[in-house]
C-alpha cells in the first residue's frame, strides 16, 4: 500500500499493512487491529483472539480506580470471551519506572498480556511482555495516546527516564465513551501533547541534517498532516472539549501509528519530552504539583521553538565557552534530587573540536531551511496555544503562574543530559549556548 493513503481512512481500518515508501524502504504496521468505538471493552476477546488460542491465560495489569469504573468488569468480559484471566491491580497510579514493572508477577502459563490504563500502563506492559516474549494488547483509557503503538517503552530507572525497545502491541482497544466522560483537562493534555510533537519533528529533521540520523520525508509529512488535522479539528472556533476529545484521541492514535512505522521512538522523544521529564524531576524534588505530561510538553514546545528560531537567526560567527559538565552534574543533583554517581554514567560527553565544528558548519549550511521550518511550526504552536487554553474550564487561567522563568530555563538547559536522543538542544548544549541559562 502507498504511504499517502495512511491518513485518508479512519483509525479502525489500521492493521498489519506494509507500506511502500518514497524513501526506498518499506514500513510495516505490526499492530493488527484498532478497536475505537463506544463500548469497546466488549471487543477485548476479539483483540485477544488475534494473538492466542481460546482458553489461553491472559494476564491483565490495571489500576484500581480504572478497574472499578469499567462496566462490565474487565475480567468478566475476558472470561466470557473464552479466555482465562489473571490480574494485577495497582492500588494507586503506577509510576513509569522499572519498580512498577517488577510488581507484576506473571504466571508461567500466561500467553498474552493486557494493559488497561493510560500511557504508563501501556509502557509497563509493553516492557514486561517484551521481557517474557509474550504478545500484548493495550486497552487505552487516556486520549493522550501518542506512545501507545510505538515499539518502545519510556520507563525510569533511579528516576532517570530511558527508552527501551519493545514489540508494538498486537491490538489497541479504546472506548470513546470513556474519553467523553473524562475531565476536560485530559482533552487539553491530549491535544497539547500531540501538537508538542512539532518539536520532535523539528528535532528529527535537524538530527538528520546535523547528525546524519536516519530520516524519512514521507513519514515526516504523514506525522505533520496528523497534527494539522488535529489543529483544524480543535481550532475550528467552537471550543467544546467533550465534543472534540474522541477526535483528538483518534488523531493521537494515528500519530502513534506513524511512530510505529518509523521503527523508533524518534517522534515521541523530542526536546519537549526531555524538558517535560526535567520539570517532573524538579517538581517532585521540590514537592510541587506537576501537571499532566501532555500539558507540560506543550508548554515547553512553545518555549523551545522560540529558542530554535532565535538560535537560527543569529548562528554563525560567535564564540561562547564550552559547556561545563561538572556544574551540570551538581545542578542536577541539587534541583532534580538525582544521585551524582547515576548522573555521571548518563551525562553526555561533550562533543568538541572538529566534530563540534562540523555540526556548527552544518547548522550554518541548513540554516535557511531549518529557520523557515521553525517559523512555520511556531505559527502552528501559537494557533494551538489559544485553542489549548479554551479547552480548560477556566480558559487556562491555572497555567499562567505554573512554570516560572527560572524553572523553565533550568529545565531547558539541563534537558539534553536526561535522554539519549539527539535534539537541537543537544547541539545547543555542545555549542555552549545553554550555559547562560544555568547561571
Ligand atoms: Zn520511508
Amino acid at each position: 500500500m502507498e504511504l499517502r493513503t495512511l491518513n485518508t481512512y479512519g483509525v479502525t481500518k489500521y492493521g498489519g499493512e506494509v507500506f511502500k515508501c518514497g524513501c526506498g524502504k518499506t514500513h510495516e504496521l505490526h499492530t493488527k487491529a484498532i478497536y475505537f468505538e463506544s463500548g469497546a471493552v466488549s471487543k477485548l476477546p476479539d483483540a485477544l483472539e488475534l494473538c492466542a488460542p481460546p482458553l489461553s491465560l491472559a494476564f491483565v495489569a490495571v489500576e484500581k480506580s480504572i478497574a472499578d469504573k469499567l462496566e462490565p468488569r474487565i475480567d468478566k468480559v475476558i472470561s466470557r470471551g473464552g479466555f482465562r484471566v489473571a490480574m494485577h491491580v495497582y492500588n494507586g497510579s503506577p509510576k513509569p519506572d522499572l519498580e512498577s514493572v517488577s510488581e507484576l508477577k506473571v504466571p508461567e502459563d500466561a500467553r498474552i498480556m493486557v494493559g488497561v490504563g493510560g500511557g504508563v500502563i501501556a509502557d509497563i506492559v509493553k516492557y514486561k511482555a517484551q521481557q517474557l516474549s509474550l504478545p500484548c494488547v493495550i486497552f487505552s483509557v487516556s486520549p493522550y495516546g501518542v506512545g501507545v503503538m510505538t515499539p518502545s517503552a519510556m520507563l525510569s530507572e533511579n528516576r532517570i527516564e530511558q527508552t527501551f525497545r519493545t514489540a508494538p502491541p498486537v491490538a489497541v482497544v479504546c472506548d470513546t465513551e470513556l474519553f467523553r466522560a473524562g475531565p476536560n483537562r485530559l482533552a487539553a493534555a491530549a491535544f497539547g501533547g500531540l501538537v508538542s510533537k512539532l518539536t520532535a519533528l523539528f528535532d528529527w529533521k535537524s538530527a538528520a541534517l546535523i547528525n546524519s540520523e536516519y530520516y524519512c520525508e514521507p513519514l515526516f509529512d504523514a506525522a505533520l498532516s496528523v497534527i494539522d488535522e488535529c489543529l483544524n479539528r480543535v481550532c475550528g472556533g467552537v471550543y467544546d472539549a467533550r465534543g472534540v476529545v474522541a477526535g483528538i484521541a483518534e488523531d493521537n492514535l494515528k500519530f502513534s501509528a506513524v511512530c510505529q512505522l518509523t521503527g523508533s521512538s524518534r517522534l515521541t522523544s523530542g526536546a519537549e519530552s526531555q524538558c517535560a521529564h526535567a520539570l517532573k524531576l524538579l517538581f517532585e524534588n521540590e514537592d510541587r504539583k506537576c501537571f499532566l505530561r501532555g500539558e507540560n510538553e506543550f508548554l515547553f514546545a512553545r518555549i523551545i521553538m522560540k529558542m530554535y528560531k532565535n538560535l537560527l537567526t543569529k548562528c554563525g560567527a560567535f564564540f561562547v565557552p564550552p559547556p561545563d559538565n561538572n556544574l551540570r552534574m551538581e545542578l542536577m543533583a541539587e534541583y532534580f534530587g538525582l544521585d551524582e554517581a547515576g548522573i555521571a554514567e548518563k551525562i553526555r560527553p561533550i562533543i568538541a573540536g572538529r566534530a563540534q565544528k562540523l555540526c556548527a558548519y552544518k547548522v550554518g549550511e541548513y540554516r535557511g531551511e531549518l529557520y523557515s521550518l521553525a517559523c512555520d511550526f511556531d505559527v502552528r504552536l501559537a494557533r494551538a496555544w489559544k485553542a489549548f487554553k479554551r479547552l480548560y474550564d477556566d480558559d487556562g487561567f491555572a497555567l499562567i503562574d505554573y512554570i516560572d522563568p527560572t524553572d523553565a530555563s533550568l529545565c531547558v538547559s539541563l534537558a539534553p543530559d536526561l535522554k539519549e536522543k539527539y535534539t537541537m538542544l543537544t547541539y545547543m548544549k555542545n555549542a555552549g549556548l545553554l550555559e547562560d541559562y544555568l547561571r
